[in-house]
């Protein structure tokens, strides 16, 4: 299959706004999309390589990008980087550069997706001593044979910048679409692998019986089962029927583990492989889950002085690091408190209930000085759940979780079934979508910031704020260079931002507000943090907001 076939469907994916459409988009590509190509093509469409769990990645910036077309084309690097300036857009300007190349040559064969994805697997697994070079001259060489768009759609795919607004929703619907199967059930699927790629090839040969048979699998990992808020101890006991297990809600970073024999691999609350930055605790992992094969998951916490918890950033920061990992061992030791299981040797969990889950774990797990059991009361008394709040808080965490007895694990799931409790209102996860340049000795910074929180129903962000203030100027400068090659528009000192960045915004209080079209507006809204550890569609939604507001107002009445 040609890749000039993908191209044109990125062009027109690009040009409507139509969900509807979007979808039948991409439907009727993965129909005509041959078997052997069915497990790549739906990341290619999502403008990736790989899955984000996936953890092989193409290490490509925009300079050797540049030097790869112009190596294919003739054209000079400076002359690249000085049409950048003015399309604003580099797949645009590489686009032009191989427009401007005198001929092609002689040996020149049109691209396939395949020889295209082959070359970004060789660009990915191009390492060590020369790597940059041999990875240059692979984007070379499909430069060289490359159409003006599909080098721009090239561009875009390596770099990560595909704006073709197809998420996760659309890909979904356009697989039940394409193959004639029930989109529930594609979503079953997808939520027990995340792997899009072996769901539409499900989808396709086996139809809805072979996508109601799809099972976990060691190395694919599952969505989280997430929680929803409750105002106090006492109405999370009476929406458990009376009686709950209470948990410690520990401030870290969420991680599913999967062991099978020696390898374990560590997924993140994003499902990115994190394995490599947090070597010491895959060690511990290694020695104190007993079974052969396990997916576990817990909170992976930093621990400062006296044992007491530290902000989530810190583990943040040991997922981030690459290079000089010992050193970051020491500086930012860290603690797994486990407080689930979903598999083990050979048989899923997920249907079982909870408090067998838990007595399954409380049996595979030899706890060590980095592995812990998050703990744990179950009661049916209010002043006892109360007391063990109050307890969670004192040693510095950050609430407590209540869970029903008897629930299964619902994944990618935030139903009723646990509940969080925290001291006060919580901040929020939420996008940026637009920015404006600051002023002064900030014009060359972006300053402030539009936030939106998202609607799955329609798949739009809708803003509810503007923040300004909690950025130093390393933010900023941070934020401007991170931002700035997702800039979709700019009017005046207003810029729109395609939905890419999750920060966590603190606030006075979620006002009803006219201005925004989410009916909401955040009151001195703060920033906080970066949210790496989440993508958009993972941002709060709109409901949430709602939901906080309706919560807040009874908190209100109670004072
Ligand atoms: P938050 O920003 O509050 O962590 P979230 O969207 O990541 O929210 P929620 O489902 O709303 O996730 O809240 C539950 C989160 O709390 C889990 O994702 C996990 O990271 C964390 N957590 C800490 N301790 C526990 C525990 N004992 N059981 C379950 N989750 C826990």
């Amino acid at each position: 299959m040609r890749y000039s076939e993908l191209a044109d469907l990125y062009r027109r994916l690009e040009k409507t706004t139509l969900k509807t459409l979007k979808t039948k988009f991409v439907a009727d590509f993965l129909k005509k999309t041959p078997d052997e190509l069915l497990e790549i093509v739906p990341y290619l469409i999502l403008g990736k390589v790989f899955p984000d769990w996936d953890e092989r990645e193409l290490g490509v910036g925009e300079k050797l990008l540049i030097k790869a077309v112009s190596m294919a084309t003739g054209v000079p690097e400076k002359d690249i980087e000085d049409s950048v300036r003015d399309t604003g857009d580099l797949g645009e300007s590489i686009a032009l550069a191989i427009k401007k190349k005198k001929q092609k040559s002689f040996f020149s064969q049109p691209l396939t997706i395949k020889r295209v994805y082959d070359t970004f697997v060789k660009i990915a697994e191009a390492q060590g001593e020369g790597s940059q070079d041999r990875k240059m001259k692979y984007l070379a060489n499909l430069f060289m044979d490359a159409e003006p768009e599909e080098g721009k759609y090239i561009a875009r795919t390596v770099l990560g910048t595909m704006r073709t607004g197809v998420a996760e929703g659309i890909l979904r619907d356009a697989i039940a679409e394409a193959f004639k199967v029930k989109p529930e059930l594609v979503e079953r699927a997808y939520m027990l692998t995340s792997d899009f790629g072996y769901v539409a090839k499900i989808a396709k040969l086996e139809g809805n019986e072979g996508l109601s048979e799809v099972k976990i699998q060691i190395g694919k990992p599952i969505r989280p089962m997430l929680a929803q808020n409750a105002a106090s101890v006492k109405d999370a006991l009476m929406e458990m029927g009376g009686e709950a297990a209470f948990e410690i809600k520990y401030d870290g970073a969420r991680v599913q583990v999967h062991k099978d024999g020696d390898k374990v691999i560590v997924y993140s609350r994003r499902l990115e492989n994190v394995t490599r930055s947090i070597p010491e605790v895959v060690e511990a992992i290694r020695a104190s889950i007993k079974p052969e094969k396990a997916i576990v998951e817990g909170e992976l916490v930093a621990v400062g002085e006296g044992g007491r918890p530290r902000p989530f950033q810190y583990v943040l920061r040991r997922f981030r690091r690459k290079y000089n990992i010992d050193e970051m061992i020491e500086k930012i030791p860290l603690e797994l408190n486990l407080f689930d299981v979903m598999f083990v040797d050979g048989e899923s969990l997920i249907e079982t209930k909870f408090i067998d889950r838990r007595k399954k774990l409380e049996e595979i797990v030899e706890e060590s000085e980095k592995i812990k059991l998050a703990e744990q009361l179950i009661t049916r008394s209010a002043e006892e759940a109360e007391a063990f709040y109050k307890r969670a808080l004192e040693l510095g965490h950050e609430g407590v979780m209540a869970k029903r007895l008897d629930a299964v694990y619902e994944p990618g799931n935030r139903g009723k079934k646990w509940l969080k409790v925290k001291p006060t209102m919580e901040d929020l996860d939420l996008v940026i979508i637009g920015a404006e340049w600051g002023e002064g000795r900030r014009a060359h910074l972006l300053g402030s910031f539009l936030v939106a929180a998202y609607d799955p129903h329609s798949g739009e962000f809708v803003p509810v704020g503007k923040v300004g203030s909690g950025f130093t100027d390393e933010d900023l400068a941070e934020f401007t260079k991170m931002l700035k090659p997702h800039i979709v528009r700019q009017e005046g000192k207003f810029v729109e931002i395609e939905p890419k960045f999750v920060i966590e915004v603190t606030y006075q209080e979620i006002q009803r507000s006219p201005k925004y079209k989410s009916g909401f507006a955040l009151r001195f809204p703060r920033y906080v943090a970066l949210r790496e550890d989440k993508s958009p569609e993972e941002a709060d939604t709109i409901e949430r907001v709602a939901e906080l507001y309706k919560l807040q107002e009874k908190f209100k009445a109670k004072k």
